[in-house]
């Protein structure tokens, strides 16, 4: 696999390699313009001074410009008219032959390369002055080919002055060089400190990803250290965030699990211990018999209810993103509710309190008649015979809010929000666990998020007031 440092490199050494390429190519012409710029100037110096010359050497000898000839271009006026200029100087006639020539300069070229006539010569024959930058064996030479001519129209001869650039030209080459070098080392320095940048900016990636890894084989990982609060941070700390809740789901899911199976092995114990008892040989205890079947009842229901309240949570789990929502009249629903509980709540001679409003919800019929129904059961369960219980329902700004305050079984402090989590039950004498799993306010408190509400418990002493909230739409 490559992985996105192998890829970075490789973006980022190309894109080096090419960089390089191109800042050498352009270095080459750069400089190769430079040093042409450098000879067509030194040239047009030589130029002017050796035409000045030649006046000189006209004058000084009284040659008449106008009957000037081929055979006054001799040795002698060349070396004067190169004078000061340190180049060579030939002077051809119109053909190409050879006159005279003057060395002037210590670097005596090769007389071959003399002998050569520069492609400006013919260009010269038109009345123009042109100039070559010729290499020949290993030497750069600037031959400038100067038209000679009588009358202004009479053309006859050319003077062409050679000048070696070969220093210049190896100096030219070193500044090259040395340029290229620092250049590479900056653009090296450069890349490299770039990817070191971005090797620290992967490198949380890459810690991100093996911690996915480690998440997606079941295994769950340290936190990772967050030292930045850029994006990167900020994906380290959802990371965190994220991590941690799957580990919570993960436990709670275990913990519900495990709480299942206790809770159903429990009676299943009881009913095949009594079952047993009931089936030996010449056993006719009638009492224990009728006690026996009564535990084996019992037990039985017990665990019908939480088959039934398991049912309804993993109903409610699937349901709870499609609830089909209406128009619940809330009076109704509890008013129902009261009439339906009556024969308990006359066992316990229990007096209910109760000031509902007629009130319009936008909600699910069925999930909250089973929200109301586990509160008040539980209102009645847990409440000391002889009390009072308070049902209330009120408008809260756009919130409906419903409340249950009874006066009974004490529910410590520490319990306030764990009663809300699956399997968490009170132990507490005198109220009996028999009809109890623990998983009623569970039920409550997931139909209350998937209404977008929220439901806590407000306590005093063995006073304890259930408040929900529902936003009415
Ligand atoms: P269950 O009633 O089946 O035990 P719940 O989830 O409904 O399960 O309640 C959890 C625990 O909260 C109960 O065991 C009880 O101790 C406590 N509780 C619930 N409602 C009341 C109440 N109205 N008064 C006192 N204690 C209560």
């Amino acid at each position: 696999m490559l992985t996105i440092r192998k890829k970075y490199g490789i973006v980022l050494g190309t894109i080096f390699i090419l960089s390089v390429i191109a800042f050498n190519l352009i270095m080459d012409k750069f400089f190769d313009k430079e040093f042409e710029d450098f000879i067509r100037n030194d040239m047009k110096d030589i130029y002017y001074i050796s035409s000045k010359n030649l006046e000189d050497y006209i004058a000084l000898n009284s040659i008449e410009k106008s009957s000037i000839n081929i055979n006054d271009f001799d040795n002698k006026m060349i070396r004067f008219v190169i004078e000061r200029v340190n180049t060579q100087g030939i002077f051809y006639d119109i053909n190409g032959n050879i006159i005279s020539t003057a060395i002037t300069n210590e670097k005596v070229i090769d007389l071959n390369i003399l002998k050569d006539l520069p492609p400006s010569f013919e260009e010269a024959k038109n009345n123009k002055t042109m100039l070559d930058i010729e290499s020949k064996n290993g030497s750069i030479l600037g031959k400038l080919s100067v038209p000679i001519y009588r009358n202004y129209n009479e053309q006859i001869g050319t003077l062409v002055l050679i000048k070696d650039y070969s220093d210049n030209y190896i100096r030219n080459i070193n500044i090259k060089r040395l340029v290229n070098i620092i250049v590479l080392i900056l653009f090296l320095a450069i890349f490299i400190c770039i990817y070191f940048i971005a090797s620290n900016i992967i490198k949380p990636i890459i810690l991100l990803k093996n911690k996915l890894l480690e998440i997606s084989t079941g295994t769950y990982p340290e936190k990772i250290e967050n030292k930045s609060n850029d994006e990167i941070g900020v994906l380290i700390d959802s990371f965190n965030n994220m991590s941690e809740r799957i580990k919570n789901k993960d436990e709670k899911e275990k913990s519900i699990f495990r709480n299942i199976t206790h809770e159903l092995k429990t009676p299943l114990t009881n009913i095949s211990g009594y079952a047993q008892i009931l089936n030996e040989d010449g056993f006719n205890d009638d009492e224990f018999k009728r006690n026996a079947l009564n535990r084996i009842i019992s037990e039985s229901n017990r665990m019908h209810e939480l088959v039934i309240s398991l049912l309804d949570i993993s109903k409610q789990s699937s349901d709870l993103k499609e609830y089909s929502f209406e128009a619940v009249n809330i009076k109704n629903i509890i008013e129902d509710l009261i009439s339906i509980k009556y024969p308990k709540i006359i066992e316990k001679n229990l007096n209910i309190i109760s000031k509902i409003n007629k009130e319009i919800i936008n909600g699910n019929k069925q999930y909250l008649t089973m929200l109301f129904s586990n509160l008040i059961d539980n209102g009645i369960k847990y409440s000391y015979e002889n009390t009072d219980i308070k049902i209330e329902t009120k408008e809260i700004e756009e919130y409906f809010q419903f409340s249950i305050l009874t006066k009974g079984k004490r529910i410590p402090i520490e319990f306030k929000d764990k009663i809300f989590e699956p399997f968490v039950r009170v132990g507490e004498k005198g109220f009996s666990s028999k009809d109890s799993n623990g998983l009623g306010l569970y039920i409550c408190k997931n139909i209350v998020l998937g209404h977008r509400g929220n439901i806590e418990v407000v306590l005093n002493n063995d006073k304890s007031k259930f408040i929900v909230n529902l936003p009415k739409d």
